[in-house]
Parts: C-alpha cells; sequence; structure tokens
C-alpha cells in the first residue's frame, strides 16, 4: 500500500534510494526504512516518522551499492521502530521490503515457529523474510519463488541477500511494481515516481512476475520459472504530475482509487459461494457481539455518514437495535450502556479525539467496544477491544471519499457476518456478499461519468443553495453528498430525508435551487418519484442519480447520473460516488484548494 524503492548499479545506493522514499512521501506513511548489502552482511536503519529523521541515522558504509527501501503504512501491528521495514530474517542474511498484505501470515508464521524460527515484528511481511532464509538454496531468486508459491494475499516485494552482494529480487501480485532501467543500473520502485529523475524507461511487472536484477543483467520471469520478454516503456508523465499518480489533486486520485480500496478492504474477508465472512479482527468477539442487544455506532463527519448507513445495515441483516450518535454528543451525555450494549467506533485516522473520547466512555460504563478504523496503530485502533482496519490505503485529500465507502464495505461485511450468526440463511447471506463483491467493478463504470458529474457542477455553479434528497439507505447519502459540496466549494447545501422535505424545506424551493434526488430503484422509488414532482412543480432543478435505464426519471429530471443495479442496501456505495464528483468539479469551478479547504484539518485531533 506504501512504497519501494530498491537500487542496484555502479553509484552509492543511499542517496537514490532517500531521494526516492521522499518522492513517494506524498502517499503518507507512518514509519520508513533502508537497507544495504555491505561487506559486513546486511545493515538496516529504519524508523517511525518522517524520513528526514530516517536520515540522520542511516549507518552503511559509504560505497553500498545494492539496496532496498521502505515507507510503511502499517496494516499488521502499529507503525513503530520494529515493524518498519525493512525486514530481516532471525541471522540477518537477508533483508525484505513489502506492500501489501500476506493473508496467510498467521498460518506461515506458525509453521515457521514451530521449526524454530524467531519473530522479532508483529508485521505480516516478517513472516516471508523469515520463510526465504529457512529455505534458501544458495540463489536468491529461485529462493523467493518457492517462498511466494506459499503465500495467499497481494504483494510487491524487493529482497537483498548478503551471500549474493549485486543482486534485487522483487516481485509482484496485486501491488505495483516497477524497474527504472539506466545505464549500467536498476531502480526497481512501486511508484514511478521514485525513479522518475534518474531515468524514464521502465518495465512494467505484471501479477505473479519476479524479476531479478545485477548491474549488468535483469530477467523476469513468472512465479513457475517461465521467461516473460518485457516491453521497455517510455514514462511521458513529469515529475510534478506522477507524484499525484497522474491526477490533478488527491481527492480525484482517491474518489478514483476506489474500486482497488474496496478490493483491498474485502480482499479474503468475504466468500461469497459460501455466504461467509472473515474478520480476524473481531473473532475473540465474536459470541459477544453475537449476543448484543443494542449496537451503539459513534463517529464525527463522513463517519457518522457511514455509521447511519451501518444502522439501517445491522438493522436489516443482523437485527440487532441500532443507534448512531454525534460522538461529541454521547461523551458528554449521560448514556445509559446496559449489558449486551456494543460501541462501535468509527473514523478514518483513528484519532479522532471526540470520538475517542466517546469510545472511552463507553468503555468505562462496560460496553464492548468495536472500531473500524483505516490507520493501523492509530489511538482508536488500540482503545478499542477488537475490531476492522478498512484497509483502504491512505487518505490525504481533506475531504473522505475512498474512507467512506471503506467504511460503508466494512460496516456491510460486519452486519453481515453477525447477520449469518444470528438470523440470515446461507443463501440470504451469499446474495449479499455476490452483490458486495461487484461494487468495485460497478463503481469502476459510474467513474466513467466523469465529465456528466461535471457538467452537473457546471451548469449549477452559480447557486448558492443545494438540498440533497434520499429515502432510506439514500438518506445518509443525501447528507454525504450536500457535506462534500459544503467542505471544499464552500457551497452552503442541506441533506435530509426526501420526505422532510415539505415539513419546511420546501419553502425553499424556487428555479435558483438545485435538488439532488437519490432516486434508484427500491422500495421507496414512488414516494422519491413523488417528491421529485413536487420540486419540479415549484421550479427546482432536479438532478437525479439513478439506476441505469430508468426511462421515467428521463422525463423529470433535467439532469441524470446513472449508476448499475445493486441491492437496495448497497446502493450507498455506487451513489455516493457521482457525488463526490459533482462536489469535486463544483469546488475546482469555484477556485478552491480543493485538498486542503480553508478551516478543515484532515484528522480532528482535538475537540
Ligand atoms: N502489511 C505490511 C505491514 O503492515 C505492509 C504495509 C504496507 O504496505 O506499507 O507492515
Amino acid at each position: 500500500m506504501c512504497g519501494i524503492v530498491g537500487y542496484v548499479g555502479g553509484k552509492t545506493a543511499l542517496p537514490i534510494l532517500v531521494e526516492g522514499l521522499k518522492r513517494l512521501e506524498y502517499r503518507g506513511y507512518d514509519s520508513a526504512g533502508v537497507a544495504f548489502v555491505d561487506p559486513g552482511g546486511i545493515r538496516v536503519t529504519k524508523s517511525k516518522g518522517r524520513i528526514s529523521v530516517l536520515e540522520h541515522q542511516i549507518n552503511c558504509s559509504e560505497g553500498a551499492t545494492t539496496g532496498i527501501a521502505h515507507t510503511r503504512w502499517a496494516t499488521h501491528g502499529a507503525p513503530n521502530d520494529v515493524n518498519a521495514h525493512p525486514h530481516v530474517d532471525a541471522a540477518g542474511r537477508f533483508a525484505l521490503v513489502h506492500n501489501g498484505i500476506i493473508e496467510n501470515y498467521a498460518a506461515l508464521r506458525t509453521y515457521l515457529s514451530n521449526q524454530g524460527v524467531t519473530f522479532a515484528t508483529e508485521t505480516d511481511t516478517e513472516v516471508l523474510v523469515q520463510l526465504i532464509a529457512h529455505i534458501y538454496d544458495g540463489d536468491i531468486e529461485r529462493t523467493v519463488k518457492r517462498a511466494l508459491r506459499e503465500v495467499r494475499g497481494t504483494y510487491g516485494i524487493a529482497v537483498i541477500a548478503a551471500d549474493e552482494p549485486d543482486t534485487v529480487v522483487a516481485a509482484r501480485n496485486g501491488s505495483p511494481l516497477l524497474v527504472g532501467i539506466g545505464d549500467g543500473e536498476y531502480i526497481i520502485a512501486s511508484d514511478a515516481s521514485a525513479i522518475l529523475s534518474h531515468t524514464t524507461h521502465v518495465i512494467y511487472l505484471g501479477d505473479n512476475e519476479v524479476v531479478r536484477v545485477s548491474p549488468d543483467s535483469i530477467r523476469t520471469t513468472t512465479l513457475d520459472d517461465i521467461p516473460v520478454t518485457k516491453d521497455i516503456e517510455e514514462i511521458e508523465w513529469s515529475l510534478d504530475q506522477i507524484e499525484l499518480g497522474g491526477h490533478e489533486h488527491f481527492m480525484m486520485k482517491e474518489i478514483f482509487e476506489q474500486p482497488d480500496a474496496l478490493r483491498d478492504c474485502m480482499r479474503g474477508r468475504i466468500v461469497p459461494e459460501e455466504g461467509s465472512v472473515h474478520l480476524g479482527g473481531i473473532t475473540d468477539v465474536a459470541r459477544e457481539l453475537t449476543r448484543a442487544k443494542r449496537i451503539i455506532m459513534t463517529a464525527c463527519g463522513t463517519a457518522w455518514h457511514a455509521a447511519l448507513v451501518g444502522e439501517y445495515l445491522f438493522e436489516d441483516l443482523a437485527r440487532i437495535p441500532t443507534e448512531v450518535e454525534y460522538a461529541s454528543e454521547f461523551r458528554y451525555r449521560n448514556p445509559i450502556i446496559e449489558d449486551g450494549t456494543v460501541v462501535l467506533a468509527i473514523s478514518q485516522s483513528g484519532e479522532t479525539a471526540d470520538t475517542l473520547a466517546a469510545l472511552n466512555e463507553a468503555k468505562e460504563r462496560g460496553a464492548l467496544a468495536l472500531g473500524a478504523v483505516n490507520v493501523v496503530g492509530s489511538s482508536i485502533a488500540r482503545s478499542t477491544d477488537a475490531g476492522v482496519f478498512l484497509h483502504v490505503g491512505p487518505e490525504i485529500g481533506v475531504a473522505s471519499t475512498k474512507a467512506f465507502s471503506g467504511q460503508v464495505a466494512v460496516l456491510a461485511m460486519l452486519a453481515c457476518y453477525v447477520g449469518r450468526r444470528r438470523h440470515m440463511s446461507q443463501g440470504g447471506a451469499s446474495e449479499f456478499l455476490t452483490a458486495l463483491s461487484r461494487i468495485p467493478e460497478q463503481i469502476t463504470t459510474i467513474l466513467e461519468q466523469d465529465g456528466a458529474c461535471k457538467a452537473v457542477a457546471a451548469a449549477n455553479i452559480s447557486r448558492e443553495n443545494w438540498l440533497y434528497l434520499g429515502r432510506g439507505y439514500q438518506y445518509p447519502v443525501a447528507l454525504e453528498g450536500a457535506l462534500k459540496l459544503k467542505e471544499i466549494s464552500y457551497i452552503h447545501a442541506e441533506g435530509l430525508p426526501a420526505a422532510e422535505m415539505k415539513h419546511g424545506p420546501i419553502a425553499l424551493i424556487t428555479d435558483q435551487m438545485p435538488v439532488v434526488f437519490l432516486a434508484t430503484r427500491g422500495t421507496q422509488y414512488d414516494k422519491i418519484i413523488s417528491n421529485i414532482e413536487e420540486v419540479r412543480t415549484r421550479g427546482g432543478r432536479v438532478i437525479a442519480i439513478a439506476t441505469e435505464g430508468d426511462q421515467q426519471i428521463e422525463r423529470l429530471a433535467e439532469w441524470v447520473i446513472n449508476v448499475p443495479d445493486t441491492i437496495e442496501s448497497l446502493q450507498p456505495l455506487l451513489t455516493v460516488i457521482p457525488l463526490q464528483l459533482i462536489a469535486y468539479h463544483a469546488a475546482l469551478l469555484r477556485g478552491c484548494n480543493v485538498d486542503k479547504p480553508r478551516n478543515l484539518a484532515k484528522s480532528v485531533t482535538v475537540e
């Protein structure tokens, strides 16, 4: 999920690796490290925090010309000095950096422990370097392949070995990796920005491919040792652009990352055909959670909207009474926590001060404390009894996008996990999870309508007040759409349950008022159509987010953005996407700083 750099060639590796790491900083990270092959063996320096701090600690002989480096975004194990990459085996003969998740790390760790291997870190990654050391047969490339055949999960890796000082072996499965080709040198990286100042000639590794580089040779093979001929490609982007992966802003990048982010979030966790959900982080509390009498979800901002979707999901799928509380209110009330109450704190950063305080308040009163957070090792993650990480990768844009969809996806998996243990049939769970597994590809088709979303924003850009209306599962999406618009474009917007419009807000509707309807097919479709008619009658400008193929809406709305069909409970994962895009374009058209909106911070660590 974060950054890899590797070097082999005639130059001193250190400055090239450190520069590469700095180029990857924009992705966000919690710790960093480097390893070199020195005459005395492998030398590693790693530490929590900034690369500038690491730089001053690096200890290697001036001349080391082979090395690997990493910026970590922790998924397994707290972000600290020990868990930072590179990882080394017990004898210090091999070093490895890894992006991604080794899903079967627990089984491999047990196997190796039984063989007498001792582990130094809490990470999933360490099993891989220990396995390589354990089965090393004198050829690092061959050994890496043998080790990877035992691994399930996603990885981009780079490995060095003390006994083969002029070699770096790298491999990928589901996590990007490329090799920059220089004059008598190769630079491996997870992102082209790390190599662009040295070369624009690259090969991109494919899944299940392994590359071995030495100063005078490069060889790419499959995991099964079949040679692969790779085309050398030319990077056309400039450094400036590529730091954002070709996107103009982090927000746009993160919106477009959502299909992959959700795949990462669900990877290894759902088996649709079996109707089963596997959430390692809550196994220990599964019985208590299954017997819960009441669930309180607590959160702030966008996470609070995700929690509202979670409320509907939990009541529908698990049949447990569920409430959603603003963390800032909950912590100062005198909340009633009875036997069987479970409190679930939801936060992207895991550092949201109010949410942390609400969680601690609930814990003191005896609730089972669960978390759904993105950042491993964060305060909320550490304070909970158990939890589920979002695994959507670092979110840098202040306006949350992929974290929202990750939170909804986690809540969907969690509700199904509990539901299956209570009332849901296997068939019902299977149907739900099949629909969930299709969401990433469906989001891709919505992203193709970016131009249409931009047109909606452009046509309404001079309007100062917008309304967002939805019913049922779409009500939280209406709130989230309005919040997105407010926070980055500074246009006033309000989200409401559509039926509430008649109880006051309808007074605002004129031909100056864009009204966004979440009007997908579902149990309340006819009702929402009536609401659209009410707005039309008063001259309001109707923007509809509708299900593909809905011709009725085409006649009623001035603008229609279509989303593919899915089951009603998962529609929020689709309908939120055009609202994110509309907000993004509105902000740009108004000349706002999309990634750093005024007065806002990414992680609200104060009350
Ligand atoms: N899963 C690994 C860890 O937690 C790699 C994380 C990353 O991709 O940065 O250490």
